[in-house]
């Protein structure tokens, strides 16, 4: 369902994705863990095309990223993000934070919006907070909202971008039980995320990244049990 061919990125001068090359198949689960600066959030912000690459090919769901933004959309449409930092919109309401999408991109009746916004915030185990605002909730909370919010667009790929690293340690596990149930019912997903105990449980397949390329591309299995790259080790040993 996602495809990465060759695909290279700059900064100005900076060389921030070397040839990256990624297949994701539907309903797999893929966790990315690598260093600070190595590039994580970099790729998965291309496949929203939140950032634009320079050189190879990105395929999603069939379509292929260029800049037209017909294509952009199509792609944002079926593609949910959520982030480290909530990015709620502090002035509207949970409910109305999880009904602009459905009501402003897919032009969704204003009251089945609402239906379905109730029916991911009780997934979410946020539905009593409906009519709250995010500043009024705690970081697990409106991590959870967001996840919500990225649900109601119905999307087909799932990307999380660190989404337990700004929380303090007993939010933590709330936020990934949701993650996790998504992962059962078979979303298909990429994780950026430190979190290995999650990895190990969740990943189909670990990606390993340092200074923009991808340096370990394996099963979870094998990744855990026997990683090949020194650099890959090395970076184990310190997190786990
Ligand atoms: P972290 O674990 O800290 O989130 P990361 O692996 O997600 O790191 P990226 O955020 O993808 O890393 O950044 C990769 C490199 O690109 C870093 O060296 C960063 O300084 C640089 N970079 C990121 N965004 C920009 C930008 N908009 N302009 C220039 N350089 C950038
Ligand atoms: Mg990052």
């Amino acid at each position: 369902i996602i495809e990465m061919d060759g695909v290279n990125k700059w900064y100005d001068q900076f060389h921030v994705l070397k040839d990256i090359n990624l297949q994701v198949r539907q309903q797999e689960k893929v966790v990315i863990c690598g260093p600070s600066g190595s590039g994580k959030s970099t790729l998965i912000r291309t496949l929203n095309r939140l950032e634009e690459h320079q050189e190879g090919n990105i395929i999603v769901d069939g379509t292929t990223l260029t800049n037209d933004t017909k294509n952009i959309e199509v792609i944002r449409r079926e593609v949910g993000m959520v982030f480290q930092q909530f990015n709620l919109f502090p002035h509207l309401s949970i409910l109305d934070n999880v009904t602009i999408g459905p009501v402003w991109v897919r032009k969704m009746p204003r009251k089945q919006a609402e239906e379905i916004a109730y029916s991911f915030l009780e997934r979410v185990g946020i539905g009593e907070q409906a009519h709250k605002f995010p500043g009024q909730l705690s970081g697990g909370q409106q991590q959870r909202v967001a996840i919500a919010r990225a649900l109601a667009m119905q999307p087909k790929i799932m990307l999380f971008d660190e989404p337990t690293s700004a929380l303090d340690p007993e939010m933590i596990k709330e936020v990934l039980d949701v993650m996790r149930e998504l992962a059962d019912q078979g979303m298909t997903m990429i994780c950026v995320t430190h979190e290995m105990g999650f990895a190990r449980e969740v990943a189909d397949t670990m990606v390993f990244m340092d200074q923009g390329q991808i340096v370990e591309y394996a099963p979870a299995k094998e990744f855990f049990t026997n990683p090949r790259e020194e650099r890959c080790k090395a970076f184990l040993e310190q997190i786990l």
